[in-house]
């Protein structure tokens, strides 16, 4: 049987982890649908990119499972793409644009396997996608921050994954790059992808997204977009500093 035909496409389970014994993510549970398209939310230091981190195991756990499509992580590498902060990479080094979009297929080549032709045809198209192709042999130390941004969404195209999970993609991005990012995005989805995300613009959530993860610590709430981002829940998330958004809250809720 497809193994990606299971519904639950992750599945976080008790999972706490610790910087410095200090814990930074309590017993979350996090179920995840095949074809979402989820926002993780809450305030900085809520533990939103400490959670994508131990779910790709760059980070150790204190305890708990998670698990995609049933299985863990070391068996399905392949299937799980993810776009980084920008502010994790260093853009000095020495690389061209295209060149890092090959290297998104290095996760169904093996590493052992140079990329080849076919692998750069790839490279390309997925730049053409989020309209990066007259950049692809620029040095990536001369993109800007949206360039950058794109650039990293080509090369998770590039990997054909099923789970896609990004780190704030659309954090100071301009908004035709935002608007270029979400229409690739929906075309994921409609391919049947699910994908996690970080977001911080609460005012678009009900436009993005299907679900949303309400994460301080704990996870607050869990659940499709129309019955958890509700006014209750983003008071329990964000506590005092909920009043502090601009506009107030309510034009904000389902
Ligand atoms: P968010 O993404 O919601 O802003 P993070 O997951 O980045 O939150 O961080 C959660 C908490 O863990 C914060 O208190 C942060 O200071 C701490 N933290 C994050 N990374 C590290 C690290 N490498 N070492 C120590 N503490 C860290």
């Amino acid at each position: 049987m497809d193994i990606l035909q299971n519904n639950i496409a992750i599945e976080v389970e008790d999972l706490t982890v610790a910087y410095h014994h200090t814990p930074v993510l309590w017993d979350i549970d996090v179920s995840i649908e095949k074809g979402a398209i989820s926002a993780i939310i809450g305030p900085n230091g809520a533990g939103k990119s400490t959670l994508l981190k131990s779910m790709l195991s760059l980070i150790p756990i204190s305890s708990g499972t998670i698990s995609f499509f049933g299985n863990p992580l070391k068996k399905m590498r392949r299937h799980v793409a993810y776009v980084p902060q920008r502010s994790e990479v260093d853009w000095d080094f020495p690389t061209t644009v295209v060149d890092v979009v090959t290297m998104g297929s290095y996760g169904a080549l093996g590493w052992i396997t140079p990329p080849g032709k076919k692998e750069r045809k790839l490279a390309m198209e997925a730049l053409e996608k989020v309209g990066m192709e007259a950049f692809a042999n620029r040095q990536i130390r001369e993109l800007s921050g949206g360039q950058q941004q794109r650039t990293f969404i080509a090369r998770a195209l590039v990997q054909d994954a099923s789970i896609y999970l990004m780190d704030e993609p659309f954090a100071g991005v301009d908004a035709a790059t935002e608007q270029s990012i979400i229409e690739v995005l929906r075309e994921l989805r409609a391919n049947g992808k699910t994908l996690v995300i970080v977001h911080h613009d609460l005012l678009t959530v009900k436009e993005y997204f299907t679900h949303v993860i309400l994460l301080n610590v704990h996870t607050i709430a869990s659940g499709p977009v129309h019955t958890t981002f509700t006014t209750e829940n983003l008071q329990k998330t964000y506590k005092g500093k909920f009043n502090a958004l601009k506009g107030g809250i309510d034009e904000l809720i389902v």
